[in-house]
């Protein structure tokens, strides 16, 4: 998983981002101004960098031209005009997050900004299961096993989002898409079938009304 850096001076948005991210596996270092990006950027090498823009010290578009080292940077912002979505990504950020933002969509764009660099993780293994996410393959004890790209996408979001309960409709928006008119327990029907076909019936948990959780210890 990726060492990430969290620029951000609001304490709290700050600590839910890292616990967020630090559950699905990231290593993250916090900082609360503009400022301690290079101290910090001296000691240790980094991934990505969340940078908010409304920073004390030194100001997000200041600090995206300073820094040298060729890493990726999302710009976390409150700030949702367009003027500024422009100049940030024309400064060279990789995307661009507008507060408030949900921590799934952060993990989706974060995993895609990584992809990107290389730096995305290309197989995930637990239990007996092994996914590769660049060939799109799932194997069970070294087994070529077979999966609709629904439930394909439901294994990569329980991955990408291990440890964190994700919402049936949540799921269901992720695998069918936005319009399908489709009902919850279509997810319940594609889970439990992911769960035998992978051997994950004690991995993947049941969160009580609400969906499901890949539970994977760190
Ligand atoms: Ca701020």
């Amino acid at each position: 998983m990726a060492r990430i850096l969290i620029v951000e001076d609001e304490k709290a948005i700050n600590t839910l981002i890292k616990k967020n991210l630090e559950l699905v596996g990231h290593t993250c270092v916090s900082v609360f101004d503009g400022e301690a990006v290079f101290e910090e950027m001296e000691k240790n090498t980094f991934d990505l960098i969340l940078l908010d823009i409304m920073l004390p010290k030194l100001h997000g578009f200041q600090v995206i031209q300073e820094i040298i080292e060729d890493v990726p940077v999302i710009f976390l912002t409150a700030r949702g005009a367009v003027a500024d979505k422009v100049q940030g990504l024309r400064l060279g950020a990789d995307d661009y997050i507008v507060k408030p933002f949900d921590m799934i969509e952060l993990q989706t764009r974060i995993e895609t900004v990584l992809r990107r660099s290389n730096k995305a993780d290309k197989v995930f293994s637990l239990c007996d299961a092994k996914i590769d996410f660049s060939s799109r393959q799932a194997f069970y004890k070294d087994e070529l096993i077979d999966f609709s790209p629904q439930e394909f996408l439901l294994i990569e979001s329980l991955i990408k989002n291990r440890n964190i309960a994700l919402s049936r409709d949540k799921l269901l928006e992720i695998a069918w898409g936005y319009d399908y008119g489709g009902e919850t327990r279509t997810v319940d029907v594609h889970i439990h079938r992911i769960r035998k076909k992978l051997g994950w019936e004690n991995v993947i948990k049941t969160v009580y009304k609400l969906g499901y959780r890949l539970e994977v210890r760190q």
